[in-house]
């Protein structure tokens, strides 16, 4: 199972990082070593200092497909999940100076927080209409709705598939809203789609 990451998928997230807007979906991936087991803090690790948290809606691949049509995309997941995508912002912020990948700032154990619970999407009348967002400390730090993504979900797993062939359980983390921000040591951080508590994390 791997998780495959888009970033700069929301104009103002772009916007906030001082980021030009891509002309492709910007793709990264995490293993399956990066997701957080269900119900463990996050220990924040001692090689940087500074971790931004990103909520994102997670979508879930349900069969094999490579080189999938956008109008067959549908076929290929049943389940709307929510993660925090976990980031070493000043590590990151290093290697893009330098023209390094990203991976140690993105990829690192425990880097993936994943609802265990994920939704049927037959639940939902429009994808592309789902609101969700983050509390910190029970405060809305961020705030989501799918209609403002640069590239829908079904264009997403189209363009992904191009260059990663998709596997049962492999996890699509969509990109995330403006409001990333940092994390600090015993903050709680609640998930929202809608109104549903999707996830809650404690920091350590
Ligand atoms: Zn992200």
């Amino acid at each position: 199972m791997k998780i495959v990451c888009v970033g700069r998928n929301y104009a103002k997230h772009i916007n906030e990082l001082n980021n030009k807007k891509p002309g492709e979906p910007v793709l990264f991936i995490k293993p399956d070593t990066a997701v957080l087991p269900y119900r463990n803090p996050l220990v924040l690790p001692d090689f940087a200092k500074d971790f931004h948290y990103e909520v994102e809606l997670v979508v879930k691949i349900n069969k094999l497909g490579k080189h999938i049509e956008p109008k067959f995309a549908q076929r290929y997941y049943d389940e709307i999940g929510l993660g925090l995508d976990i980031t070493a912002r000043d590590l990151q912020t290093r290697l893009k100076a330098d023209g390094l990948p990203w991976e140690k700032a993105k990829a690192f154990d425990n880097s993936a927080v994943v609802s265990r619970e994920f939704l049927p999407k037959t639940g939902f009348n429009n994808l592309q209409n789902i609101r969700f967002s983050l509390q910190k400390n029970g405060v809305t730090v961020q705030q989501g709705h799918t209609a403002d993504m640069l590239w829908h979900i079904d264009e997403l797993i189209s363009y992904i598939s191009r260059f990663f062939t998709l596997k049962k359980g492999d996890l699509i983390f969509t990109g995330t809203p403006a409001g990333v921000g940092k994390i600090q040591i015993n903050d709680i951080f609640t998930g929202y789609i809608e109104n549903l508590e999707m996830f809650r994390v404690k920091i350590k």
